[in-house]
């Protein structure tokens, strides 16, 4: 899997390094572990799905470009936790919500069996962020919305960056700087994400 992302272009060795760390077949259901290394996203349940590695090492290597630590990180839509294990790999302090129950419910249980400790998960609406912890180095969101959501925003720190797929049918990476001056938006590649969803359940 590591040489066919190398192929696709990934070129950051920590980031190939920190998906390579991360056993994937955990994360999936048992029925589909012998398809954990191939590349593409795979059902989770509760009509979710856990993400191709090609895109969580695209975002990942798009926040790190020209910065060494991706910092306190935040992700929304944690799913099964195996984007937030990669994470892990890369920065000490990670923060993940997830609205559906029953799948935080499984990333505590995913992460636990890797024994990665760190992360810290919380059942949230990921709309209004997480406050408590705020501000964050770096927000990655695992869902597309249809607009920033104003609490992410607010809620990165000066320099902090901001990745999201933007879009219904048609999505776009898109990467958010905040500096000085004000926000920085850059466009990246065109994408399929599950919607961002309003409430928990
Ligand atoms: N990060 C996961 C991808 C999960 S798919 C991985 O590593 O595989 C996207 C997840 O976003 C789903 O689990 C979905 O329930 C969740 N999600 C959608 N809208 C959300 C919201 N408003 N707040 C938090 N999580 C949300």
């Amino acid at each position: 899997m590591i040489e066919r992302l190398r192929d696709q272009g990934i070129l950051d060795e920590e980031v190939l390094a920190a998906i390579a760390a991360v056993p994937r077949h955990v994360f999936v259901e048992e029925a589909l572990a012998s398809r954990a290394y191939e590349d593409t996203a795979l059902p989770l349940g509760f009509s979710q799905t856990i993400s191709q590695p090609y895109v969580v090492a695209r975002m990942i290597e798009a926040l790190r470009t020209g910065r060494s630590d991706l910092g306190k990180t935040l992700e929304i839509g944690a799913g099964c936790g195996y984007q937030a294990a990669v994470l892990a790999q890369l920065t000490d302090a990670v923060y993940a919500v997830e609205r559906i129950e029953p799948l935080l419910a499984k990333a505590k249980v995913n992460l636990r069996t890797i024994r990665q400790l760190k992360v810290r998960l919380k059942h949230a609406d990921g709309h209004f962020g997480l406050p408590e912890a705020a501000p964050f180095d770096t927000i990655i969101v695992a869902a597309a919305a249809t607009r920033v959501p104003t609490a992410l925003l607010q809620q990165l720190a000066a320099n902090g960056r901001l990745i999201l797929p933007l879009g219904t049918a048609r999505q776009q990476l898109v990467l958010i700087e905040r500096r000085a001056e004000g926000f920085v938006e850059t466009r990246l590649d065109a994408v399929r994400f599950v919607p961002l969803l309003s409430g928990v359940e």
